[in-house]
């Protein structure tokens, strides 16, 4: 399949062919006939799968091929987080840099002037949060009266964050001729009604549904007592291969912890949290992408929809409950033909979870053993663990700056029964000593 038998704008082709791709994905191969003829659709990816150049480059086509109105917005992109709307806003730019179309982003947590100067001159394309666009709806900025594409992306997501009043408010508010796409990463009764709402006599598209997490991810399983998390972590970062590294985190605060620890320890770090306001989100992303740091600590409904090309690695530094968080997750990384690795800190208060998820993907991630790594050791006491007082300055066992040419592989699956680490100092290697759970 050729992008160029697709029927798309010659100049939306050549961006294309500046952005390196050589051929759809799959998901791009079914909808983008369809979205070029005029229809509405319904499209079942994940983030990952080529979903946002989907929709966009037979959108572009369409909007280069009429005619734009100053004052007026024709077409609108609701995405559920502000993350979101930026890359969708990156590719749009990338996709449109042979045309000359306008677009503007409308999103929360930042000053609204100039979203509503953007606004008031009317743009080809919005892409915008709900809540925010909401807002500056019903103080009656933007004209909608011309929308003839309306694009609900990661629509499952935004019914989860509670965002189906704000939508049904802002659509009410639009031509009811028009093409409405909606793209979801799964099918539930919920995504189904709002289709029946808002779409009419769609066409449906469905890629990889995946329960099973990509192919293309390398997964694995370290065993680790809870305390020891962070300095395994350091330890693992040892490896140069891990140049690009996402690092999930369950809380808030656990996030911050992690990030600190390793900084202290020599490792460039950023932190993508709701507690941290919109320009630092968007800072530490920026970093993130241009390797000014090698590690994003992240919480999940933070990390919703990133989409940053090259991460190496996903460490689930804390076990997700929901396996399908799981597998959000670690679509972050392998996206589209990239080969990436999802390792997993699992300690003994997070066994349940795991089995959870092997039963949930039906196989059983390989465990791996850390060489070298001492599994008996006490909590490092230079940075406390949370909720625990602790002395700082001293060194933990791990401590200081990552040594270079150190090995942390171990890639073969564990012994059975947990036997002791190669060559270890560890009286009871592989044996947990669980301490305190959250
Ligand atoms: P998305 O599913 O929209 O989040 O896209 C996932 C990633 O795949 C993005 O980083 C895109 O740049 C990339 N991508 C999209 N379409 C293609 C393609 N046809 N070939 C290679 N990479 C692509």
């Amino acid at each position: 399949m050729d992008f160029r038998n697709l029927g798309l704008d010659p100049r939306v082709l050549r961006a294309v062919d500046d952005a390196g791709y050589t051929e759809p994905t799959p998901i791009q191969a079914a909808a983008i006939p369809v979205i070029l003829s005029g229809r509405d659709l319904i499209g079942i990816a994940q983030t990952g799968t080529g979903k946002t150049a989907a929709f966009t480059l037979p959108l572009l086509t369409r909007l280069a091929a009429g005619h734009s109105s100053p004052g007026h917005i024709r077409t609108l992109v609701l995405a559920p987080t502000r993350e979101l709307v930026v890359q969708i806003h990156d590719n749009v730019r990338d996709y449109a840099r042979h045309l000359s179309l306008s677009v503007a982003t409308v999103f929360g947590g930042v000053g609204e002037k100039p979203q509503i100067e953007a606004l008031r001159r009317g743009a080809d394309l919005v892409i915008a949060t709900p809540g925010r666009l909401l807002d500056l709806m019903g103080r009656r900025y933007g004209n909608f009266s011309g929308i003839g594409h309306l694009v609900l992306d990661e629509a499952d997501r935004m019914l989860d964050m509670g965002f189906l009043p704000a939508i049904r408010d802002v659509v009410r508010q639009l031509p009811r001729r028009r093409q409405t796409l909606l793209f979801s990463a799964t099918l539930s009764r919920e995504i189904e009604a709002v289709a029946g709402e808002f779409l009419q006599s769609p066409q449906s598209v469905e890629i990889g549904r995946r329960s099973n997490p990509a192919e293309t991810v390398d997964q694995s399983v370290y065993e680790v007592p809870r305390h020891l998390k962070g300095v395994m972590l350091q330890h693992l970062l040892r490896d140069p291969a891990l140049a690009m590294v996402l690092v999930f985190a369950r809380m808030k605060h656990g996030a911050d912890r992690i990030a600190r620890r390793l900084e202290q320890h020599g490792v460039r770090t950023a932190t993508l949290h709701s507690n941290r306001s919109q320009n630092q989100r968007l800072r530490a992303l920026a970093e993130f992408k241009g390797g000014a740091v090698r590690v994003l600590v992240a919480t999940d409904i933070a990390a919703r929809g990133i989409d940053v090309d090259g991460i190496s690695h996903v460490v689930n530094y804390d076990f997700p409950p929901a396996p399908e968080d799981y597998v959000h997750r670690i679509g972050r990384t392998g996206r589209a033909q990239a080969v990436g690795s999802a390792i997993s800190l699992v300690s003994p208060d997070e066994a349940d979870d795991l089995k959870a998820l092997e039963r949930f993907i039906r196989r059983t991630l390989p465990r791996r053993r850390l060489e070298g790594f001492d599994y008996s050791a006490p909590a490092p006491a230079a940075i406390p663990e949370p909720h625990r007082g602790g002395s700082r300055g001293g060194r933990g066992p791990q401590g200081g700056r990552p040594a270079r040419g150190a090995s942390t592989s171990g890639p073969g699956p564990r012994p059975p029964g947990g036997g002791g680490r190669p060559g270890g100092s560890s009286p009871r290697g592989g044996t947990f000593r669980p301490r305190r759970f959250r």
